[in-house]
């Protein structure tokens, strides 16, 4: 499955409140032969499913998972004789006990149930969606724990089995399942039955099925018949994707060495999803906006985003589909795999777009969520469908990635590739542990890799690794410790005694022609010796490290006078990283962070600026007082202008992505962080221009145009832009003006935003959306804050039962005493299932918030009034 942590923020996928609870060890599924007949009118469906069983133990009773399932007949064979079963569900365990009068003998036997069920409207097992022209659809989304609420199941990773589906569907819809069709014959009546060819042994969170009106363009790729569809009339937007996944494919067969080992592969765009995108075997479904672009419109920020996510669901055909882990505990084998996966494809594909620099960036990201103290391991229990579901956070994914990242950066490429083809080829069409993945990587590489990973997978947190350095005569010794880090200044010096196996490179100031020197640290403490005399010596050389570095303060300096002549891209994102993770500790005043940010003044490497300006966005939101707050747009305006004039405001024909996506970014920051006059004019020029023809902008800058002008906009542009989400032209277009709504100033214009949000018009999966957006806006915090509270009960029920959990988090925005213990009363009133930790994460993050303010403000104060008319270098 694939997150959005974006702009399109994930919603929480809907979790059951059902009781832990295992299936008991009596039988295993073989075959699923599963018929369904769906009513999209009246929003039922009928099943007919017969379930091939191996019986483990003499037994009389055969436990599975169904909820929301009406049971007509059940009888079971075996052994020549068939008898009618007893149905006894358990619904708080989201089970059902079939029970026969005569014990099934071990061996083959066979379940036929006839049943129905429920088309739902909450995006979880099968469910029903509208496209734009209100036709309804129906669709499945079983992970985690859902497949249960479409068929009686052994609804858990390790029960894997083939499956038959076959669909009984109306004329002229559309049927898309795992697996090629193999008939499609008319009836019974006006209907069509399409069945689809036999499934490999698969779990059954990853059983599919999609019937609508849908269109499709198609290609192919080593042979695999490669379709990606659409709404009915869409289908052209589906151009981009198609391209991505021929290519992706080609590459994955080389890179697993394992060709794709399916039939055929569906890439299918929803306009009613809850998560980013799902990896269905050879069905893979996606939130359409991640799937479907404008070509020539399109911005170069959605094409990475929509081949990524490409990437990433692809990737779990091998890492998740192929070979699945055992239990949700290791869910992270599939995520983290797959997140570290998506950027490789990418890169082959689009060098130009720099994506292994967002790696790094990314890395710093995470090191932020893991420098929590509520934080949690990489492998975690978890029982409940709600605890399962919470397991899906940026641990699973960013975490885990970064330290397959380290990892495949200690081992080298070819030998990490050649471990993870063993572990395939070891567990394919079965079920893995993450002991077996360090197993496979140790044995093929020779190297402690079952040494290193527990501390990085079983332990919670992140190092940071201090540096000191000392020249004597023509070598450097290089200290280093490590230590937990945690932005809790208390936690951080308080004595702890957790260790890693760290592997790191290093490379001094008078390094530079060598290659960095890497070393794996196991203990609290080491000593390493460069040659040669250094100043400084960076702790991080690669950039793939997932641990902070803590420099000395006169290496802080002299690095960021070299960053720029001496620092690869990469190195300069990791080093802001870590001199920004001194800041939040302390260790540096944040003037520091600033005079840094100056050193990069002729910097134009996209990557490198998107970094810089996400701290300096930071310090401008939450450590600038109202006195300061001129002063440091000011500084802002004159860091970023020569950027933007070397860049230029208007697109130039021909010009690469990266200057593309530069523009946007010094964009957006000037208009929107340092609200420079000059590009607050532009943006409402470009706005006001879409207004007028949509098709006379390129959406690179006006989603941001759109943002910005909001700022200072009236209702007439209000009510434009409300028309504008009337009749979009793709999916990009339409949350362009969408995401522009929760940005005004206006109170009484965020006021209709929030109502909106609430009423039929937008999607359940939008919803929340609109109300963190507007949360998340200084102008309209407190509003959104009180409409949290008044429309609490509407709200829970907006995005499936439980992305209110996505609320929980958002409330991390605040940066102030009052607000925190508001929320904390709220919270503790109205307790959220499955968004336990998101809570106290919130709680934590608003606690660090006001104490760096308090510590860094009058310093920032100083320091602005010292360099802030100045400016420049
Ligand atoms: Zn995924």
């Amino acid at each position: 499955m694939k997150r959005i942590f974006a702009v399109m923020t994930f919603l929480v996928l809907t979790i059951s409140l059902a009781e832990a609870q295992r299936l008991p060890e009596i039988a295993r599924p073989e075959n699923y032969k599963l018929t369904f007949t769906p009513d999209l009118g009246s929003a039922k469906f009928e099943g007919d499913e017969t379930l091939t069983i191996r019986v483990l133990k003499p037994t009389s009773e055969i436990t599975l998972n169904a909820a929301d399932i009406d049971f007509h007949d059940v009888t079971i064979a075996s052994g020549g004789a068939t008898q009618k079963a007893k149905v006894t569900p358990q619904k708080e365990h989201e089970m059902v006990v079939l029970g026969v009068a005569k014990p099934l003998a071990a061996g083959l036997a066979t379940i036929h149930i006839t049943y129905a069920g429920i088309l739902n409207n909450e995006m979880r097992g099968f469910y029903l969606g509208k496209d734009d022209q209100g036709r309804k659809y129906a669709a499945t989304q079983f992970e985690a724990t859902d497949a249960r609420r479409a068929f009686p199941s052994f609804d858990e990773p390790d029960y894997k089995a083939t499956f038959d589906i076959s669909v009984v569907a109306d004329k002229g819809l559309a049927t898309i399942s795992n697996e090629k069709v193999v008939s499609d014959t008319p009836g019974p009546g006006d209907k069509h039955t399409v069945r689809f060819a036999t499934t490999a042994k698969m779990s059954s969170y990853l059983a599919a099925l999609v019937v609508g009106n849908f269109d499709y363009l198609e290609g192919q790729a080593d042979g695999i018949p490669i379709r990606v569809y659409a709404t009915t009339g869409k289908k052209e937007m589906g151009k981009f994707a198609l391209e991505a996944a021929e290519y992706t494919l080609t590459y994955y067969d080389k890179y697993f060495a394992i060709k794709y080992p399916y039939g055929k592969l569906d890439l299918v765009g929803l306009p009613d999803f809850s998560a980013g995108a799902m990896e269905n075997t050879g069905c893979i479904t996606f939130r359409d906006v991640l799937l479907l672009i404008d070509e020539k419109q399109g911005s170069v920020d959605l094409k990475k985003t929509i081949a990524t996510v490409i990437t990433h669901e692809m990737a779990h055909q091998w890492f998740g589909d192929l070979v699945t882990m055992k239990w949700w505990d290791d869910v992270w084998l599939n995520e983290g795999f797959a997140t570290w996966m998506e950027s490789k494809p990418v890169e082959a594909w689009k060098p130009e777009w720099n994506l292994n620099l967002d790696d790094v960036s990314n890395t710093g990201g995470t090191l932020n969520v893991d420098s929590l103290a509520n934080t949690r391991p990489i492998h975690q229990a978890a029982d409940t469908p709600a605890q399962i579901q919470e397991l899906f956070d940026g641990i699973a994914y960013g975490k885990a990635a970064a330290v397959l990242r380290m990892l495949e950066s200690y081992l080298g490429e070819e030998t990490f590739r050649a471990g993870v083809n063993a572990y395939l080829n070891q567990h394919k069409y079965a079920n893995a542990t993450a002991e077996d993945f360090w197993d496979a990587q140790a044995n093929t590489s020779k190297k402690p890799v079952d040494k290193i990973m527990p501390t990085w997978v079983q332990q919670a947190g992140a190092p940071i690794v201090n540096v000191k350095v000392q020249c004597s005569g023509n070598s450097t010794s290089v200290a280093l410790t490590q230590q937990r880090y945690y932005f809790d200044r208390a936690k951080f010096e308080a004595p702890n005694d957790q260790i890693w196996q760290i592997p790191l490179c290093l490379k001094g100031s008078s390094n530079d022609n060598s290659a960095p020197k890497c070393e794996l640290l196991t203990k609290k403490e080491e000593s390493f010796t460069l040659p040669g005399c250094s100043t400084w010596v960076l702790g991080n050389a690669g950039g793939a490290g997932y641990y902070r570095v803590g420099y000395q303060p006169e290496a802080v300096r002299a690095l960021a006078k070299d960053a720029e002549t001496k620092l690869t891209p990469a190195q300069r994102i990791s080093l802001e990283n870590d001199i920004w993770g001194s800041v939040r500790v302390g260790r540096e005043p944040v003037g520091d962070y600033l005079a840094f940010a100056q050193g990069l003044q002729s910097d134009r490497n996209r990557a490198v600026l998107e970094d810089l300006l996400g701290g300096l966005g930071y310090i401008g939101r939450h450590l600038v007082n109202d006195n300061d707050r001129a002063e440091y747009r000011t500084w802002l305006i004159q860091l970023l202008a020569p950027a933007m004039k070397d860049v230029g405001w208007e697109p130039k024909p021909g010009e690469p992505d990266e200057q593309k996506a530069l523009r946007a970014r010094l964009f957006n920051a000037l208009g929107y962080d340092a609200r420079d006059p000059q590009a607050m004019a532009e943006a409402r020029k470009i706005a006001d221009k879409a207004l007028a023809d949509p098709s006379s902008v390129d959406h690179e800058l006006a989603g941001g145009a759109f943002a910005i002008a909001a700022l200072n906009a009236g209702p007439d542009f209000y009510n434009k832009v409300m028309a504008g989400l009337k009749n979009p032209k793709s999916p990009e277009e339409y949350y362009m003006y969408f995401f522009t709504l929760p940005e005004f100033s206006d109170p009484k214009l965020l006021q209709r935003t929030l109502d909106y949000a609430i009423s039929h018009d937008v999607r359940s999966q939008d919803a929340l959306q609109l109300v963190t957006g507007v949360l998340a806006n200084p102008a309209g915090q407190q509003l959104a804050w009180d409409f949290i509270r008044q429309h609490w009960s509407e709200l829970e029920k907006a995005g499936g039962p439980f992305a209110s959990a996505q609320v929980v988090g958002a409330t991390s925005v605040f940066c102030d005493p009052g607000l925190r213990d508001q929320v904390t009363e709220f919270f503790s009133a109205h307790k959220v299932a499955g968004a336990e930790r998101t809570y106290k994460q919130s709680i934590e993050r608003i606690n660090n918030c006001v104490n760096l303010k308090t510590q860094q403000e009058p310093q920032l104060a100083s320091w602005l009034g010292q360099h802030g008319n100045a400016g420049g270098q």
